[in-house]
C-alpha cells in the first residue's frame, strides 16, 4: 500500500496531461450507494433489472419511482474531498479530461469543468417520442412518468441503460483524451462495465501509465503501474496536495 501510494504520487505529480476516469465509488463517501452490494438494492429490486429499456417499457412508473428516489438522495448529496481533489488537479495540469460513469452531477458541483458524462445525467430527461431533451431538477417529480410538453410523449431519464449503446461521439472523445494523455487515473470503478472497463487496457497498450484507487481489488489491479487500496476521499487529496502528501510518505 505504501509503495502503491508513493508510486501513484510520483506519477500524478510528474504528469502534465491527465485523464481521470471515475465510477460510483467516488460518490460513495457523499452517501450515494453504488450498485454493487446489498446497500444498492431498492425495495428488493436489483438496479441491473431497473436500468434497462425493457423494464421502462414494461413499467415506466416503477422505473421512474426508483429514479425519483435516487434523485432525492443525489439532490442532498455534496461533493466530497475526492471530487474536490480532482478539481484541484484540473487546475494544476496543462491538459485535463474527466470521464465519469456517474450520473449524479457531483463533479460539476465540485467545480470540475472538462467532464464527459459517459452514461448521461440524472438531471436531464428525454422524450421517448420526439427525443427532446430538457434539464429537470424537480424532486420529487409531481407526476410519474413525466410527459413531454412539446408532444405529450413519455419522458425517460437521459441516461444510458444496460443494453443500450453509448453515443459514438462520447466514446470517441474519451479515446481521444486517453490517446493524448500522459497518465490515466482510475478511481472507484469496479472495472466490469464496458466500455470504461477496457480504458485502462487501452491506455496500457499505448504505453501510458495507469494508476488505480479503489477499496478493493479489480480485474485491472495487477496490470496497472500503481494500485492504491483505500477510499478515494482520503487518497486523492494525498496525491494532489503535494506538500501534505510528501510529509506523510
Ligand atoms: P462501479 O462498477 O463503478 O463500482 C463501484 C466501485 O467503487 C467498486 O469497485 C468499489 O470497490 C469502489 N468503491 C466503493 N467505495 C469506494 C470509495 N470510497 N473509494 C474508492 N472506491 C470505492 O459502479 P457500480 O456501482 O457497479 O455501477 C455501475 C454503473 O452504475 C456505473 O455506470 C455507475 O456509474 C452507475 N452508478 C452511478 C452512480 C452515481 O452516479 N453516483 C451510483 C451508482 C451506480
Ligand atoms: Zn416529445
Amino acid at each position: 500500500m505504501e509503495k502503491g501510494i508513493a508510486k501513484a504520487y510520483e506519477l500524478v505529480s510528474s504528469s502534465n496531461e491527465i485523464v481521470v476516469l471515475t465510477g460510483a465509488g467516488i460518490s460513495a463517501e457523499s452517501g450515494i450507494p453504488t450498485y454493487r452490494g446489498q446497500e444498492g438494492l431498492w425495495r428488493n429490486y436489483d438496479p441491473h433489472e431497473l436500468a434497462t429499456p425493457e423494464a421502462f417499457f414494461k413499467n415506466p412508473k416503477l422505473v421512474w419511482e426508483w429514479y425519483d428516489s435516487r434523485r432525492a438522495i443525489m439532490k442532498n448529496a455534496k461533493p466530497n474531498p475526492g471530487h474536490f481533489a480532482i478539481t484541484a488537479l484540473e487546475k494544476e495540469k496543462r491538459d485535463f479530461t474527466l470521464i465519469t460513469q456517474n450520473v449524479d452531477g457531483l463533479h460539476f458541483a465540485a467545480g470540475t469543468r472538462n467532464v464527459i458524462e459517459i452514461h448521461g445525467s440524472l438531471w436531464e430527461i428525454k422524450c421517448t417520442e420526439c427525443e427532446k431533451i430538457e434539464k429537470n431538477y424537480q424532486v420529487p417529480i409531481p407526476e410519474l412518468p413525466p410527459k413531454c410538453d412539446a408532444c405529450g410523449g413519455v419522458m425517460r431519464p437521459n441516461t444510458v441503460w444496460f443494453g443500450e449503446i453509448i453515443p459514438m461521439e462520447r466514446i470517441d472523445r474519451c479515446l481521444f483524451a486517453i490517446e493524448q494523455c500522459d497518465l490515466l487515473l482510475i478511481v472507484g470503478t469496479s472495472g466490469v462495465v464496458e466500455p470504461t472497463a477496457s480504458m485502462g487496457l487501452i491506455a496500457k497498450k499505448s504505453e501510458k501509465p495507469v494508476v488505480e484507487i479503489n477499496i478493493e481489488i479489480t480485474p485491472g489491479t495487477g496490470l496497472y503501474d500503481a494500485s492504491v487500496m483505500g477510499k478515494s476521499g482520503e487518497i486523492l487529496p494525498l496525491l494532489v496536495e503535494s506538500e501534505t502528501s510528501r510529509n506523510r510518505m
